[in-house]
């Protein structure tokens, strides 16, 4: 798991604005919980398919379903962007 203690010093809703496009914002929080690319928290394996209505990204190998927000700051803080 790699540290996200750095976001933490950044108010997330002034932070969020900057974020024309809500795309765009997922597309941060992919690069922040996976620098190197998709990796499955589970079992390691690094190919996915994306579901874009929950936001989410299903491991190929072990049907994992991993979340950007989950394990990071803005799961905590209940981020004004989330589908829910
Ligand atoms: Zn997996």
């Amino acid at each position: 798991m790699e540290p996200g203690i750095k976001y933490t010093k950044i108010g997330l809703p002034k932070f969020a604005k900057k974020f024309v496009k809500e795309e765009d914002f997922w597309k941060y929080l992919f690069k922040m919980r996976w620098p190197q690319g998709f990796v499955c928290p589970r079992c390691g394996y690094v190919e996915y398919s994306y579901h874009s209505t929950r936001h989410l990204y299903q491991c190929k190998a072990c049907k994992y379903q991993a979340s950007v927000t989950a394990e990071t700051v803005f799961h905590k803080t209940h981020t004004p962007v989330s589908p829910l």
